[in-house]
């Protein structure tokens, strides 16, 4: 590649498994991507290391302690040209700066929608790792990315999967090209074969470890929970323009195909590989073309079998009330979204046991009420709400 088709990026959460997974893809190819900002809330030293490796033009961190901290540390280095930025707004600044080609999503939680939303607005390519931020504000989100012009690539694995086998990137609505049905696989977390009974004692440390993936605490809990399949759900219906009831969840616990398309003809197409985020990751910055991620060849000999079963919503529930949250429409997903942050950080905190999380969310649900989702203030007001609501609930009763 040439200079003049350098893509400058902007990887906001860089310090986490998306965020370290995209700077190995960039290492591969130091002739077509340019870091340009890097992000991270807590992780000082780890940011540091990044601008160590990769000087970026300029490195967000959260408090503004902790940005004199990393001044110092750069400056002792050597790297006085760095600039280093903190808080909110500098998250929003990284994410539409005019230098900036591409942007990746892949903070976690609510805490990334407004500078994801604000790569949209700037008509970026926006690689879309954060499925809270397109759950909590969904035709917002969609409608922003048309009128913006953005270019919207998802990087959830099933998303990206379903993404490469629709023709025409889903132009013209799902039913106009055949399409009669999406299949999300889900591995089934690492309690696929748990009883109910088991299900009550598992322990943060049981949840986090994930028999396929190695990734952030939180999607290690809701993958353990099924709500990221649920959430993922959700993601499917505003990605693709899909009912609900056009989403179907597969449980295949191999994670080797990641999810698939089903044509009115019969046909299903589905896209293969190992469990490496750097496929989809190497996807996004690379489309329409095709880079090499560093990912090992799949071997399907090794692989051997694929299975199929069908998803249990009486041991895990979440799948239903992301279900259920989506047909109601408006604030629902926002606030499921919102209870599930507390439930899931109230159980790794140890207050709240495994299959509490469910039902707190459940309870916060039906305390609240869905509202028009038609303003960004709507939405924002809603998650506060569905927040506290849940703490309230927490203190009041055990679940
Ligand atoms: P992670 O916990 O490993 O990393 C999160 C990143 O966000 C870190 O860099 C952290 O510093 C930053 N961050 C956290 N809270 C913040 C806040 N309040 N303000 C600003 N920055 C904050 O998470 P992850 O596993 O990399 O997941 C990131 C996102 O990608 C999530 O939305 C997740 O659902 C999605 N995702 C992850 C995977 C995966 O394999 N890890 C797969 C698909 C989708
Ligand atoms: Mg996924």
């Amino acid at each position: 590649m040439t200079s003049s088709t350098v893509q400058n990026v902007t990887i906001l959460g860089a310090t986490g498994s998306i965020g370290r997974s995209t700077l190995d893809v960039i290492a591969r190819h130091p002739d077509a991507y340019r870091l340009h900002a890097v992000t991270a809330y807590r992780s000082r030293e780890a940011l540091f290391d990044i601008c160590r490796r990769f000087a970026p033009a300029q490195a967000v961190i959260g408090t503004r302690e902790d940005a004199g901290w990393l001044r110092r540390q750069l400056d002792d280095a050597g790297l006085e040209r760095i600039e280093v930025l903190h808080g909110d707004p500098a998250l929003l600044e990284v994410s539409r700066a005019v230098e900036v080609d591409v942007v990746m999503a892949a903070i976690v939680g609510a805490a990334g929608l407004m500078p994801t939303l604000a790569a949209v607005e700037a008509g970026k390519r926006v690689l879309l790792a954060n499925k809270e931020a397109l759950v909590m504000s969904g035709g917002l989100f969609m409608d922003a990315v048309s009128r913006h012009d953005a270019t919207l690539l998802p990087i959830d694995s099933e998303h990206n999967a379903i993404y490469q086998c629709l023709p025409m990137q889903q132009r013209g609505g799902l039913s106009r090209q055949g399409v009669a049905r999406l299949l999300l696989t889900a591995s089934g977390g690492p309690f696929r074969e748990w009883s109910l009974a088991d299900l009550e004692s598992v322990t943060p440390a049981q949840a986090c470890a994930h028999p396929n993936w190695s990734m952030g605490q939180k999607i290690s809990v809701d993958s353990a929970t099924l709500m990221n399949k649920g959430l993922e759900l959700i993601e499917a219906c505003w990605l693709f323009g899909a009912a609900p009831e056009q989403v179907e969840v597969v449980v295949h616990p191999q994670s080797i195909v990641h999810s698939m398309v089903g044509y009115a003809d019969g046909s299903v197409i589905a896209q293969m590989g190992n469990p490496d985020m750097r496929t989809p990751i190497a996807y996004g910055l690379a489309w329409p073309a095709r880079i090499d991620a560093g990912v090992a060849p799949l071997d399907l000999f090794a692989v051997s079998r694929l299975d199929f079963e069908a998803p249990d919503e009486a041991r895990f529930p979440c799948l239903r009330l992301a279900r259920e949250a989506m047909a109601a429409g408006g604030t629902a997903p926002a606030s499921l979204n919102a209870a599930n942050e507390v439930a899931v950080q109230a159980f790794l905190d140890g207050r709240l046991s495994f299959l509490g999380i469910a039902r707190l969310v459940e309870s916060t649900l039906e305390t609240i009420e869905v509202r028009a989702a038609d303003s960004l203030d709507v939405i924002l007001c809603e998650d506060a709400q569905a927040r506290r609501v849940a703490e309230t609930l927490l203190h009041q009763r055990s679940f």
